[in-house]
């Protein structure tokens, strides 16, 4: 059986000063099978459990039905959903990283892991096969939204860079999980520092403008059809979600609204479409052409 090792006792160390060399320890899962996709994206993910072991022991559980994990990992409840119950599916990860920058390897790359589950991006529909996941040790909206260390941020950025060499992925291709399941899942969520990944060039990020200030309502309302509705679900129909194209702001378009909210504009993410959302949205379109 793997070693555990405790979380890290020691100060945080600051960004500059983290070593660029990753460490990665094996500890493998059973839980994957065979890809039938090439690699194209990374997807991640925080755990949404406060502790880093249980979290990993779930990740590598081929029987997670025989123990009382917290289920955040699982599932998330989401309006209209069964709560999560206790017949927990087998899940894993490519990698998981711990609050001390410590990273484990569950599932080779070559493999998919069982990470994604149902959603859709870029139109990619088997997302399991056609990314790497990692989960990020964070305990999530449940418990308070506790920040990401420095260090483990610092690891992940070197590991999603490593990914990305060894499998010439774009930046625009490095993705939260509730950017392909924004009905079902709200992880890495608002407090994920994205713009940190965003300014290493690590992901693609949207440059400043004046409207980031203007919050002007567009569209709360559901049911509202407008204009600004459909150039809104065109824009990020372009970037990648999958998001209705019918102008009206109905309850999938709000889910969306809310998954592009947390990854790009995270000081609000009430789901209320305004000026601000709506030209985020088409600037990011003009850079993202699909790739
Ligand atoms: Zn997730």
């Amino acid at each position: 059986m793997f070693p555990y090792r405790p979380s890290n006792p020691k100060p945080v160390r600051s960004l500059k000063k983290m070593p660029t060399k990753l460490i990665i320890e094996q500890a493998p899962s059973p839980n994957f099978n065979e890809r039938n996709r090439p690699i194209r994206y990374v997807v991640l993910h925080y755990t949404g459990m406060p502790s880093e072991e249980k979290a990993l022991e779930l990740l590598r559980d081929p029987d997670p039905k025989r123990i009382a994990y917290k289920a955040e990992l699982v599932e998330h409840p989401r309006e209209g959903m069964a709560p999560p119950g206790p017949n927990l599916n087998r899940v894993s990860a490519h990698y998981v990283a711990f609050k001390n920058g410590h990273i484990y390897q569950l599932v080779e790359e070559d493999k998919r892991a069982w990470q994604a589950g149902a959603g859709v991006y870029g139109g990619e529909t088997d997302m399991n096969s056609a990314s790497i996941g990692i989960e990020i040790c964070n305990a999530g909206h449940d418990f308070g939204l506790p920040d990401f260390p420095d260090a483990q941020i610092a690891a992940v950025m070197e590991l999603v860079k490593g990914i990305k060499e060894r499998h010439g992925l774009d930046k625009r291709h490095i993705i939260g999980h509730s950017d392909l399941a924004p009905r079902r899942k709200i992880d890495p969520g608002e407090n994920f520092p994205w713009h940190k990944f965003d300014a290493a060039g690590i992901s693609q990020g949207i440059p400043h403008a004046k409207s980031d200030n203007d919050k002007t309502i567009l569209a709360e309302e559901l049911g509202t059809q407008s204009d600004d509705v459909a150039a809104f679900q065109k824009s990020l129909s372009d970037v990648g979600y999958g998001i209705p194209q019918n102008g009206i702001f109905d309850e999938d378009t709000k889910f969306v609204l809310i998954a592009f909210q947390r990854r790009y504009r995270q000081s609000d993410v009430g789901g209320k479409l305004d000026v601000d959302c709506l030209e985020k949205a088409r600037r990011l379109a003009k850079i993202i052409k699909p790739a």
